[in-house]
């Protein structure tokens, strides 16, 4: 199968008064029609940057260094700033982290919904308006109609999340961005709004790009999870991949340091902080918070070893004279127990 959005080898740096900024570094990844492929690290590790990148959207001192962003045949990396008009928020939507800076606070709710209709051409004006409230129910506001006449003050923050989402689907996207879109909203919405997201994907073969720090929150709704440290993706595998067979040390310290989803309870929390990216360091960034870590991972850069066909890592580990290094026991033991509970329903 083909994939329908291809980034290969994208580097991405920023320069700031300090010197060059390294947030994304030779990122690889395909999307697949219908999939939600999920991009989780730490804050910083070029998660947003990712994407900020292939829709164009980059702060000024930005600017890609190399790779290719494939879409539709047309390598998006070389787009001038005219050509994302087509694209972005019509074939690519994007929701965000904070509804509220999303919406514009003096236009009525539906009017703005309208409004997106409109401007995608998806729909002729004189139907837009009823198409609108049609969206407003699709993603569960109730007494839409009523609430058409609505101000984004009026409402709470998950609604307003889901009037933003209303929106991004208003030109029938092809490719949905979501880059925290529940980090800003308490426990029992944030559920609702992935719930939400889940189904607009299914009912309307989406493909999602699932961005977010917390890999609790992708068990459920992810198909494929993109590890990503220090501006590169260490390991990459199904969600069961991910989750149950985890490789790259990082991914054994994020699983470990997810909350207990019963006793909200950590096990541990990553040592150590993120390299700083305006000097990003030789071999493997994990290296200087990682317990394995061996000379090599302080030298030399580790390659993408294979796991299976879906599954890769790029840690020395994982290089056939590397000693034998297992997972911490504790999180074997956790990792027994989700299977076992299904307390993270895994895929
Ligand atoms: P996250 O994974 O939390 O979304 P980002 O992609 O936002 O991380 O940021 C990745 C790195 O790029 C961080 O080190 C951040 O400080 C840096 N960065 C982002 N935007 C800029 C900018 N405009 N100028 C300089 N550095 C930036
Ligand atoms: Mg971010």
């Amino acid at each position: 199968m083909e994939p329908i959005l291809s980034v290969k080898d994208l580097s991405v740096s920023f320069n700031a008064f300090a010197g060059k900024v390294h947030a994304v570094r030779d990122v690889n990844f395909d999307l697949y029609k219908g999939e939600t492929l999920a991009i989780v690290g730490e804050s910083g590790s070029g998660k947003s940057v990712t994407t900020k990148a292939i829709l164009g959207i980059l702060a000024k001192n930005g600017h890609i260094d190399s790779g290719t962003i494939m879409y539709q045949g047309q390598d998006m990396a070389k787009y001038k700033e005219a050509d994302f008009y087509k694209i972005r928020g019509k074939r690519i939507s994007l929701v965000f982290q904070d509804p509220l800076s999303a919406l514009n606070p003096i236009m009525k709710i539906g009017k703005q919904i309208t409004e997106a209709l409109i401007l995608s051409k998806a729909i002729e004006k004189s139907k837009a308006k009823a198409r609108a409230i049609e969206l407003m129910e699709a993603v569960g506001i109730p007494n839409a109609a009523e609430r058409y006449d609505a101000y984004p003050f009026q409402f709470s923050g998950g609604m307003r999340q889901r009037i933003v989402i209303a929106i991004a689907l208003a030109s029938n996207p092809e490719i949905l961005i979501c880059d925290e879109p529940t980090t800003a909203l308490d426990v029992t919405i944030q559920a609702r709004i992935l719930e939400l997201i889940n189904d607009m994907k299914r009912e309307r073969d989406l493909s999602v790009i699932f961005i977010t720090h917390d890999l609790g929150v992708v068990a459920n709704m992810a198909d494929r999870i993109c590890v990503m440290y220090a501006g590169r993706i260490v390991e990459v595998g199904t969600c069961e991949d991910i989750f149950y067979r985890p490789a790259h040390p990082y991914t054994w310290a994020l699983l470990s340091a997810m909350p207990d989803l019963h006793t909200e309870e950590t096990l541990f929390a990553i040592p150590g902080a993120p390299p700083n990216m305006l000097h990003p360091p030789k071999g493997d960034a994990f290296a200087a918070r990682n317990k394995y870590a061996m000379k090599i991972d302080f030298e030399k850069e580790p390659p993408y070893f294979k796991i299976s066909d879906t599954h890769y890592a790029a840690t020395w580990l994982l290089h056939p004279d590397a000693p034998k290094v297992e997972m911490p026991d504790i999180l074997k033991h956790r990792i027994a127990r989700m299977r076992e509970e299904a307390g993270y329903e895994i895929g």
